[in-house]
């Protein structure tokens, strides 16, 4: 049975667990033996909990058998899920991928993760990120880069490349990532699978490693818009372990609704997927420079596709465009460098073992334990922040984004929700931006815009290049409209194969000799 789960989706394998034709155990095996054949060429996890999946997998078949009434009502029954390393799970390593944390084990759970395992989602391990969650590709990890699966020899795309990867290489069934600038929506597009941004403050941060709070958010990663919209539906919600997390939003509606499920994630009869009175934004004029011919065509292609579902195309304009990332870099890096203050070697984690005072144990500490990339960011928000810098850097930075929300706000005015690339190219080759690093910053053009507006982001495959790499197209909403993008998503998903196609990593590469059992 371990090959037919594979392309399964989330919601298709709870409802097979639910009718008792796989059980929650056999899906657990299946994810696990994939992990075997395909981490040695991915290396998408940096903790895979086997013992505890299988566990926590036999308890749930157990209650599930049992007639469990809150398990059989949830979409997410009995699925393996992997979880970015910058969540807390509790007695279980969590180290944001960096050296500095090494081998953390946090004594509570963020508020997704209880809210997972509350539905029955089985955790199958933590993925590999950029350090911090600083970056886009994956490669600043302290445990070495992922692959891509559909090209080893590329990027993951990050800094949620792990998650990604694993989704792609059918070694987690959906997945956590985190967005700070475009960190769940950039390694979906590049992997070929489908990730959410949600609106700020829909997700509780409770738990999530901060990198840059005012701009981080929790979302999901799976094969397709119905996956997240599940996943959605269960981490949602106002949680008052976090003081941004907005009230009130389940009232507005659900997001499986939104995709033509019913609550338990089975399917609605006639759902046409239609769009009729929607209208969506092209930002013609952006899309003529900096972006490879074939994201463009990629994302033409979907626009008149989406007119075929009823949606009405409409021009719109992003001239604002010019100041994202200077303001992103910014704000980010102030953020971090605040946040980061507390990784000091007496809290968690590691601890230089040679020091003669106490202000030589930090130094020591955060030279060793911190990478290039978050020692970089931490000088850069440090300068950001000081006096006399302050005024000149950070609050105009924070001026910037004022002006970029309000532009969006216009611009909804004319539109519901509008396209945008996640990147201008697909995935560049390992090592790449490592020597470029202003062109990787420079890549993150088309996402930061919606974590400085604080707008939610859906991120699909919408094609691929010349060389058979996936290209991801996002759909932004306005705040709150993040059912509207699934719906626009789902609908595009209805009628478009591209999520359907995997990199068939186990049978192809592996076949080759590129990976070794
Ligand atoms: N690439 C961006 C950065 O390095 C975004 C990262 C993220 O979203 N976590 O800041």
């Amino acid at each position: 049975m371990d090959s037919s789960i594979m392309p399964m989706t989330a919601l298709d394998l709870s409802q097979q667990i639910k009718e008792g034709k796989f059980t929650a155990i056999e899906a657990t095996k299946s994810v696990l033996n994939q992990i075997k054949a395909a981490e040695k060429s991915i290396n998408a996890y940096i903790t895979v909990c086997e013992e505890t999946a299988l566990n926590r997998a036999v308890e749930i078949q157990q209650k599930l058998e049992a007639g469990d009434k809150t398990l059989l009502a949830s979409p997410l029954a009995g699925v393996p899920m992997a979880i970015k390393d910058n969540i807390c799970t509790k007695g279980i390593k969590t180290s944001c991928a960096s050296k500095i944390l090494g081998d953390f084990q946090p004594f509570y759970n963020g508020t997704v993760i209880e809210r997972l395992k509350a539905a029955g989602v089985v955790i199958i391990g933590k993925t590999n990120m950029d350090e911090f969650a600083m970056g886009s590709t994956t490669e600043t990890s302290y445990y070495g880069e992922t692959k891509n699966p559909w090209d080893l020899g590329r990027v993951p795309g990050g800094s949620s490349g792990g998650s990604a990867a694993a989704v792609a290489a059918g070694e987690a069934v959906c997945a956590l990532g985190s967005d700070t600038g475009g960190s769940i929506r950039q390694p979906a597009a590049y992997c070929g699978v489908t990730g959410l941004k949600p609106t700020y403050g829909m997700v509780s941060r409770y738990g999530l490693i901060a990198y840059a709070s005012s701009l981080d958010q929790i979302g999901p990663i799976g094969r397709r818009v119905e996956d997240c919209a599940a996943i959605m539906e269960v981490i949602s919600g106002w949680d008052e372990l976090d003081g941004t997390s907005l009230p009130d939003i389940k009232s507005k509606g659900s997001f499986l609704q939104a995709v033509g499920c019913k609550a338990d994630g089975s399917r609605e009869k006639d759902f046409s997927g239609e769009l009729r009175g929607i209208r969506i934004g092209i930002p013609e004029t952006t899309l003529k420079k900096g972006v490879d011919e074939d994201v463009r065509e990629a994302l033409f292609t979907m626009a008149e596709q989406l007119k075929t579902q009823g949606a009405e195309l409409c021009p719109v304009s992003m001239d604002f465009l010019d100041y994202v990332l200077p303001a992103y870099y910014i704000i980010a890096a102030a953020e971090a460098s605040s946040n980061l203050s507390r990784f000091d070697g007496v809290r968690y984690g590691y601890r230089a073992t040679e020091y003669e005072d106490l202000t030589q144990m930090y130094e020591r500490t955060r030279g060793q334990g911190f990478g290039r990339e978050v020692k970089k960011r931490i000088l850069l928000g440090t300068f950001a922040l000081s006096a006399g810098y302050y005024d000149a850097y950070y609050k105009k930075a924070l001026q910037a984004k004022a002006v970029i929300k309000e532009a969006f706000d216009r611009l909804f005015q004319g539109c519901d929700c509008l396209l945008l690339p996640a990147a201008p190219s697909t995935a560049p080759k390992l090592g790449e931006s490592l020597t470029d690093p202003l062109k990787m910053y420079l890549s993150d053009i088309f996402t930061v815009s919606a974590n400085l507006a604080g707008l939610p982001a859906l991120s699909l495959p919408s094609g691929f290049d010349r060389q058979g790499m996936p290209i991801g197209t996002q759909i932004i909403g306005p705040a709150l409209g993040d059912r509207l993008v699934l719906k626009v998503g789902h609908s595009f998903q209805k009628i478009t194969d591209y999520h359907q196609k995997s990199p068939g990593i186990k049978e192809d590469k592996q076949a080759q000799g590129k990976g070794e059992q």
